[in-house]
C-alpha cells in the first residue's frame, strides 16, 4: 500500500508502517490483524484495513468488507473460537468508535452478553 493510503496522524495507519508496535496475529497486503491494548475478553483481536477509512459507511468495495469478515473468521479460528464469538464494528460517536480508522473486533475466549450495552 502506497503513502496515498494513509493518513497522516492516524493512530492505526501509524501501526500499520510499524511507527508504533503492536502484537500482530496476522498480516496480508490488505489487512492486519492485532491484539487490542485493553482486550475486553481473553481473546481481544482488531482486524483492519490496510487502506485507510474512517468507518464502515466509507468502504467503497464488497470485496474490502468481504476480506475483512473472512479474516475476522480466519482469526476466530486460529484462536480457537469454535465455541463461540463476537464481532463488533462501533461506527460513530454513540457507538463509543474511538479510533476512526475502520477495524473489526474480535472477541471471544468467554461468555459474551447481550444486550451489550
Ligand atoms: P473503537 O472504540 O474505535 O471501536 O476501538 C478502538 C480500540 O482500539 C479500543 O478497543 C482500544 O483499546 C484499541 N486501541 C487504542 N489504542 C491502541 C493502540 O495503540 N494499540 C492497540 N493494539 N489497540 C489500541
Ligand atoms: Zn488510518
Amino acid at each position: 500500500m502506497g503513502a496515498s493510503h494513509t493518513q497522516v496522524n492516524c493512530l492505526f495507519c501509524k501501526i500499520i508502517a510499524k511507527q508504533i508496535p503492536a502484537t500482530v496475529v496476522n498480516e496480508t497486503d490488505e489487512y492486519i490483524a492485532i491484539r487490542d491494548i485493553n482486550p475486553q475478553a481473553p481473546t481481544h483481536v482488531l482486524i483492519l484495513p490496510k487502506t485507510h477509512v474512517g468507518d464502515v459507511t466509507e468502504v467503497e468495495s464488497r470485496e474490502t468488507l468481504g476480506l475483512l469478515l473472512e479474516a475476522a473468521v480466519a482469526v476466530a479460528k486460529a484462536e480457537n473460537l469454535a465455541d463461540g464469538f463476537r464481532l463488533v464494528v462501533n461506527t460513530g460517536l454513540l457507538a463509543g468508535q474511538s479510533v476512526f480508522h475502520l477495524h473489526i473486533h474480535l472477541m471471544g475466549g468467554r461468555v459474551m452478553h447481550w444486550p451489550p450495552g
